[in-house]
């Protein structure tokens, strides 16, 4: 679909889900190419702005995930209207190479237990909001002409489909009850019993019979929206610099950076959205208190044999194990939870596969009893980055780093990660305040909670 494009992934990768590892191989890349979209001032605008500063501000960011995608807009988004301002992004795969671009993609803004996270209603008002945006992007090149076209599909991102939580736990059942009162009028939950459960999804079994139901919740194909987003950066980095004020500049390298020396002296800032590999860098080895988690999604098909399709208009199902429906025929199951693992290639054996099923099948079955009438046709992993738990749960990694680096304080390094296994829902916002903080050198515009890992790092 957009292979003409060195940040993208070849799009084919995604279409081949039938064999058991991912047809994407690093070696198919070269170690390095760049490109970038140039926008320069109309000569009609250039005496109105004489104003504006003529050295660009220069941002790397480093990493094209959710993490570094988000940053990316939120920069060019806001970066100030008086100076050109120039945005690097380097990754070694392309967009989504990592743990984004095999995200099960189920958002929401609640807990396990349904309870709503901490700026819950914050992080899930910026996921919206970057969905229109990417969403927006795809829409454009499909009415130019310039992709595949989209068909009957309602929306190349996002099944709007809702996501049923049947309980499973008696323990949980109270206390689940109780949260669910508390949910947002964006998101609500809706307790319902098994019959009401049933209307939603002919096949479910609701063992205690309370299932909580998200009739807006989202399944989003987290590689489209990654490739969306970072259209839109693109789009936008065009659209500012055609107003004729000021110059946005986005480049994409495809490029492996071993250590933050690379970047040394070039960049006014640079923002570390590496996901688990940001504690692989020499200068943030042994500092970072991120636990990696290896997780496989096994990519499912109904069996030719069989007629009783998924029906179109039912949700998506989370549980021990979650079920992401993409189509009639075509459904994601997911995901394993290995703690000890550092391995991030997205390439799965069939020896892990095999393992992976044991582990989702039981789980999967006592809520979906109809998933042994699936065939697994494919299998994806990635490596999260968990942060630690705190009394607010596990928040993602923020904040100004340069004591690590290079021991000064200018506000230079910046370091965005640990997003963990909610990475869709964070990234939004968290892009966002993090943009203002790197664009106003000032790191006290982010939480303290983001930030307080330092402190205790420090102790
Ligand atoms: C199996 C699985 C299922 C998940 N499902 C969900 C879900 O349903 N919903 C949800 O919200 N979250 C989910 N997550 C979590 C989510 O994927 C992560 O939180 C999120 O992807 C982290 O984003 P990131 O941008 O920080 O890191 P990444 O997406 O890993 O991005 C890091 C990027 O940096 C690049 N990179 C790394 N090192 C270098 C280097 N040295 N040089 C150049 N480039 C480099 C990588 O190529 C990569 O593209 C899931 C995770 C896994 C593993």
């Amino acid at each position: 679909m957009f292979t003409q494009n060195p940040a993208f992934i070849s799009w084919k990768w995604q279409k081949t889900r039938t064999s058991l590892s991912s047809t994407h191989r690093n070696s198919s890349y070269s170690s390095s190419s760049s490109f970038s979209l140039r926008c320069f001032f109309s000569s009609s605008s250039s005496s109105s702005s004489s104003s504006v500063s003529r050295r660009p501000l220069r941002y790397a960011v480093l990493g094209a995930g959710f993490a570094g995608l988000s940053v990316a807009w939120n920069l060019l988004q806001h970066g100030s209207k008086e100076s050109h301002l120039c945005v690097d992004i380097y990754d070694e795969v392309g967009v989504g190479g990592g743990a984004s671009g095999v995200a099960g993609g189920l958002l929401h803004p609640y807990s396990p237990k349904v309870k709503l996270l901490w700026h819950g209603a914050e992080f899930w008002k910026e996921s919206l909001n970057l969905l229109n945006v990417a969403e927006g992007a795809l829409l454009k090149l499909a009415n130019e002409g310039k992709c595949e076209t989209l068909g009957n599909v309602e929306s190349p991102i996002v099944r709007r489909r809702g996501i049923l939580r049947p309980v499973v736990n008696l323990k949980n059942m109270r206390i689940m009850t109780e949260n669910a009162q508390n949910c947002l009028t964006s998101c609500r939950i809706e307790p319902i019993h098994e019959d009401a459960a049933r209307n939603l999804i002919p096949n479910i079994s609701v063992p205690l019979n309370l299932a909580f139901y998200m009739p807006e919740a989202l399944n989003i194909n987290a590689q489209s929206y990654l490739q969306g987003l970072y259209l839109a950066c693109e789009n936008l980095a065009n659209d500012i610099s055609n107003m004729g004020y000021v110059r946005r500049e986005l480049s994409f390298h495809k490029k492996s950076i071993q250590s933050l020396q690379e970047l040394a002296g070039e960049y006014d800032a640079v923002i570390i959205c590496f996901g688990t590999r940001a504690g692989f860098l020499p200068e943030l080895s042994g500092k970072l208190p991120l636990r990696t988690c290896r997780g496989v999604i096994a990519h499912l098909q109904l069996c030719d044999d069989m007629r009783e399709e998924y029906p179109e208009h039912s949700p998506s199902i989370l549980s021990d194990a979650w079920l992401a429906v993409h189509g009639a025929r075509n459904i994601d199951l997911g995901s394993t939870w290995d703690w000890s693992s550092r391995n991030y290639s997205r390439d799965v054996t069939r020896e892990e596969a095999s393992e992976a099923m044991e582990v989702l099948l039981p789980k999967a079955s006592s809520v979906y009893p109809a998933i042994k009438n699936w065939n697994i046709t494919g299998a994806v992993a990635g490596l999260r980055a968990m942060p630690p738990i705190t009394a607010d749960g596990s928040l993602p990694l923020l904040g100004c780093v340069d004591e690590y680096i290079d021991g000064g304080h200018k506000c230079k390094y910046w370091l965005f990660a640990g997003l963990g296994a909610r990475g869709l829902l964070f990234h939004g916002w968290l892009g966002k305040l993090l943009a203002f903080a790197v664009l106003s050198c000032d790191e006290n515009l982010l939480p303290s909670e983001l930030t307080s890992w330092k402190h205790k790092m420090n102790r």
